[in-house]
């Protein structure tokens, strides 16, 4: 029988055994790595033998962390960066060159947009949004350029759910590359090779980092796609074979852009993976004790959760996400004065912008994350002035329930 998510991740082997028998993978602060000869530097140098170097190009800590994923995901190739945004941006440029496009949800976390319509459109690449949860129309954008079909797994902060295996099978038909954002849907509740995403970007600031420990993001390529099809990788793909993509990111990228992954957030994040599936299943059992107040509470006019029953992305949430889709929803109230004012009396749950800290967090997107935008476009993107985004943690959903029943009234 599979063993669990949790016992699975404490008992992973370290690469090489610890000569103290440390029951937790020291962590290897070095910067440089020595070694014995200037003939066994040179073969490093040309990748006849492997071996740490520097720390920018790769570390024994943040390899056991990206081994650990690996293990867990059943991934064929994963690497740990510096953050959710730079995952995002490695991710698409390796795979895109001026010319090119991708095809993605308009519904995305905000600087991933800013990053799509502001950063990488300077540099020639095109993004074509669209509504991902509406397929027709996504492959009506494909084109011979097109090189990745992008979208959030549940779209941050709109809470929407595309079919993936929908999007799959668009993305096959075509050659191109399905890349899913599953920051809100982490390993242990979202197997993303089982409905046909090729690779998988994700911040693991948020879940993974057992709680606001500390800033990191994931590229999981699944080894599912054929790299030759891109004209991008297809020089890779005669070298590195199934290995193109990874191969691409660290040395066009990974390495040049400085984007690593230092080990001491490295550490926070493998002991975050341990706690992932409890630290889950907490806040999603909290999520849904609240959201189940708040649906039944006079004050509010609409909740949007997709663990709901009532929300339209129910079977899909819990077809994906073994029916425990993150543990953010979003709410309204009657106006954004009523909403300053239910924040500002609010005890234990703190106006913080972030996701799945340990601590329950409170925002209201349309004045923050999303003020930069004119109201029109705002509104386009169903960032409205009456809403706000929880992040539910591990408090004691009694605790939360009050908090927010306090404020309420
Ligand atoms: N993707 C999603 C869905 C996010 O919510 C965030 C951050 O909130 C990011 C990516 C970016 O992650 P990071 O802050 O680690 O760069």
């Amino acid at each position: 029988m599979k063993k669990s998510f949790t016992t699975r991740s404490l008992n992973i082997p370290f690469p090489k055994d610890d000569p103290h028998n440390a029951l937790a993978m020291p962590v290897y602060e070095a910067v440089a790595f020595e070694f014995d000869s200037a003939e066994d530097i040179s073969a490093n140098f040309r990748g006849e033998l492997p071996a740490h170097t520097y720390s920018r190009t790769s570390n024994p800590t943040v390899e056991y962390f990206e081994r650990k994923v690996k293990v867990l995901t059943g991934a064929h190739q994963v690497l740990a960066l510096s953050s959710g945004m730079s995952a995002i941006s490695a991710a698409i440029m390796s795979v895109c060159r001026q010319g090119d496009n991708i095809v993605s949800g308009r519904h995305l976390f905000g600087h991933s947009l800013a990053l799509f319509e502001q950063s990488l459109s300077a540099y020639g690449l095109e993004t074509r949004f669209v509504d991902t949860t509406r397929p027709d129309e996504v492959e009506a954008l494909i084109d011979e350029n097109t090189r990745a079909i992008y979208f959030e797994t549940v779209t941050n902060p709109q809470l929407e759910i595309a079919d993936i295996e929908k999007l799959s099978a668009i993305a096959r038909r075509h050659g191109v590359l399905l890349i899913a954002d599953s920051t809100i849907t982490p390993p242990a509740i979202f197997s993303s090779a089982n409905f046909g995403v090729d690779v998988e970007v994700m911040s693991t600031t948020k879940f993974i980092s057992g709680g606001a420990t500390s800033v990191g993001g994931l590229i999981i390529d699944n080894g599912t796609y054929d790299w030759s099809k891109n004209p991008n990788t297809r020089e890779f793909a005669g070298k590195f074979g199934k290995d193109a993509f990874i191969a691409r990111l660290r040395k066009n990228y990974y390495r040049n852009f400085g984007t690593c992954m230092t080990a001491h957030t490295a550490n926070y994040q493998i002991m975050g993976l341990d706690m992932l599936e409890i630290r889950i299943e907490r806040c999603y059992a909290n999520c849904m004790a609240l959201a189940t107040f708040l649906h039944n509470h006079p004050n509010v006019k609409s909740v949007h959760y997709p663990g709901l029953s009532s929300s339209p992305y129910y079977d899909l949430a819990l077809k994906q996400f073994s029916g425990k889709p993150g543990s953010i929803m979003t709410f309204d109230l009657e106006s954004q004065e009523a909403c300053f004012r239910f924040m500002n009396r609010l005890n234990i749950i703190r106006r913080a912008t972030n996701l799945n800290d340990n601590k329950s967090l409170i925002i209201h997107p349309y004045s923050t994350i999303y003020c930069d935008y004119p109201e029109e476009e705002r509104l386009r993107m169903g960032i409205r002035p009456t809403m706000m985004r929880l992040s539910v943690g591990i408090e004691g959903a009694a605790d939360l329930i009050e908090d927010i029943e306090n404020a309420l009234l």
